[in-house]
């Protein structure tokens, strides 16, 4: 089991990973991918503006994921990657999270806006989302669907790529 991420510090090369070990990656599984880095994955009801948390248990050092078990499953994963990005780049800094909605972002901090950048691009690889863009469609519904995340992702992702005045 990894403990160490430093070779691991873009979604590129969970991406790769991923692909290494087997695990799905069209769209990725991202809670496979959790599990697989030593992140115990758990799903409780929670107030809608609050999406989940990462923690690191004091007594064990394990770390556990909490996600919003009434979000949209698309959502979830968001969620789930969001955290994942936290794991990889930010334990150095905080060993607890808690993250509520994700695109208000006019309060949040660097490790935020990260965590949301690297989210998106695990979730949507720029190759990837180009190519379906390219020679599926450029709908944002069916983007979404493809990649199983929101529409409002799609939208930031497709606006971070330079996605403009098409139907996105
Ligand atoms: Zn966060």
């Amino acid at each position: 089991m990894a403990t160490e991420f430093e070779e691991l510090s873009t979604p590129e090369h969970l991406i790769a990973l991923a692909k290494n070990k087997g695990l799905e990656t069209n769209p990725v599984n991202v809670s496979e991918l959790a599990r697989y880095l030593g992140i115990a994955v758990r799903y409780e009801p929670m107030q809608d503006e609050e999406s989940g948390s990462l923690k690191k248990e004091k007594k064990t050092g394990n770390w556990i994921m909490t996600v919003n078990s009434l979000h949209h499953p698309h959502r979830q994963r968001f969620t789930i990657a969001h955290e994942i990005a936290h794991r990889i780049r930010h334990a150095a800094n905080s060993d607890s999270f808690e993250d509520t909605t994700f695109f208000r972002n006019g309060d949040s901090n660097w490790m935020e806006a990260e965590a949301n950048n690297f989210a998106a691009s695990l979730l949507m690889p720029r190759e990837a989302f180009e190519a379906f863009i390219e020679n599926v469609s450029s709908k944002v519904e069916d983007v979404a669907m493809h990649f199983q995340v929101s529409s409002n992702a799609v939208r930031i992702r497709a606006k971070v790529l330079g996605y403009d005045g098409h139907n996105l």
